[in-house]
């Protein structure tokens, strides 16, 4: 799995990181995650691969493709 940046996870810990708001606003269940996974690095976009944790990286690809699907529901294979 190379979509984590192992460099991230050593440059940044817990503190410094910040809850991923695309997460929290899409994932009902954001509350649930463990602290970890819902952590970006703070000093990047918040995309997935921002995401510290692996688990954190997938659910956040998932809602990225819930959006997509919801707004071309054709288009869906
Ligand atoms: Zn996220």
């Amino acid at each position: 799995m190379e979509h984590v940046d192992p460099n991230a996870l050593k440059r940044t810990d817990f503190r410094n990181g910040r809850p991923c708001e695309f997460c929290q606003q899409l994932d009902s269940n954001f509350g649930q995650r463990k602290p970890m996974d819902q952590i970006v690095s703070a000093n990047r976009k918040q995309t997935a691969s921002a995401h510290l944790t692996e688990d954190g990286y997938v659910r956040h690809r998932w809602l990225e493709l819930s959006k997509l699907v919801a707004a071309n529901p054709r288009s869906a294979a």
